[in-house]
């Protein structure tokens, strides 16, 4: 079976008998073999990680490491080592977030983790089923999992000196929705992603980050983007979300959407007034033991 045929089927629930049992794992992987990558800035450490820090960064500590660009002690006290200060400029600038993708890639690298998932600060992430999904494929193939926020490739110019200009058409996986790249594919992407290599790849194009990462794999490595529909950001209609699903989903986000609030539709354990992002409700229907979730109820 085709991998992309694998995956789609990985994404649907399974509707023909109670005892329809997932594809076998390709590898049997658990949360310890990933390298969590969250992207912030010095600005949103208070309106945004600590959010993530509270819910399901608590429970996967030991995958996930915080990229940001200024010294906070507090939060050094909560994570340690693992929050990293890129020394990167706080500027929304291609060049400045080229830069944090420059160094999460570095870091993977040195990790010796199997996979690499990089995600924004407004994004939850289910580990759990983040693992069943890579499980379904060897880390040492080149593999790109994520899912696209435009409806066709990307047109871009590559730069290749000299003047000389080249159109470059490809997909890529949206950051804000989060994507995974195997170990396997990283390694092939060095000679444009390591060092400072990662911020001249992304001049020669001058598109953001994650377009240079699509750039890379599918304009100069040949390989594909695998689709999935479990990732969200908050440039699609979150709304549309099942509510049933949501426990299924690996990525989720909030923000807006033609300018109005954008977040996913579910009951949950508190009301959006107390929770606008909806990741304490998330993160209460998957970890219900957490200590400041409330009893459990069905919703
Ligand atoms: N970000 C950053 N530096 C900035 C502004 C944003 O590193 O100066 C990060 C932010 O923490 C987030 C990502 O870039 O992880 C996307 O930012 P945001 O969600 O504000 O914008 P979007 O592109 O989703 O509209
Ligand atoms: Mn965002």
């Amino acid at each position: 079976m085709p991998l992309s045929k694998e995956l789609a089927d990985v994404d649907k629930p399974k509707q023909s008998s109670a005892f329809a049992a997932d594809p076998p794992p390709a590898e049997d992987i658990s949360a310890s073999d990933l390298f969590i990558a969250v992207k912030t800035t010095k600005k949103f450490h208070q309106s945004r990680l600590n959010l993530l820090l509270d819910t399901w960064i608590s429970r996967n500590v030991q995958q996930t490491y915080v990229f940001t660009d200024g010294e906070d002690e507090e939060l050094k006290k909560k994570i340690g080592s693992h929050a990293i200060n890129t020394n990167c400029s706080a500027a929304h600038s291609r060049q400045a977030l080229s830069c944090k993708m420059a160094v999460e890639y570095d870091k993977f690298i040195e990790s010796g983790k199997k996979w690499f998932c990089h995600v924004d600060d407004d994004n939850y992430v289910n580990v759990r089923s983040l693992v069943k999904l890579l499980s379904h494929f060897p880390h040492t193939q080149d593999m790109y999992i994520g899912k696209p926020s435009l409806d066709r490739p990307i047109e871009a110019t590559e730069r290749l000196g000299d003047n000389k200009m080249r159109p470059v058409n490809f997909w890529f996986a949206t950051g804000g929705a989060g994507f995974c790249v195997s170990r396997g594919l990283a390694l092939k992407m060095s000679p444009w992603a390591s060092g400072g290599h990662f911020m001249n790849t992304a001049e020669k194009i001058r598109l953001p980050d994650d377009c240079t990462v699509g750039y890379i794999i599918e304009s100069v490595l040949g390989v594909q983007l695998t689709r999935s529909n479990l990732f969200h950001s908050h440039l699609e209609n979150l709304q549309q979300v099942p509510r049933s699903e949501i426990h299924k989903q690996i990525t989720l986000s909030y923000g807006m959407f033609e300018n109005k609030r954008n977040i996913i539709n579910m009951k949950g354990a508190f009301p959006v007034e107390e929770d606008p992002s909806r990741f304490r409700s998330v993160h209460c229907l998957l970890y219900p033991d957490t200590p400041w979730c409330p009893p459990q109820v069905a919703f």
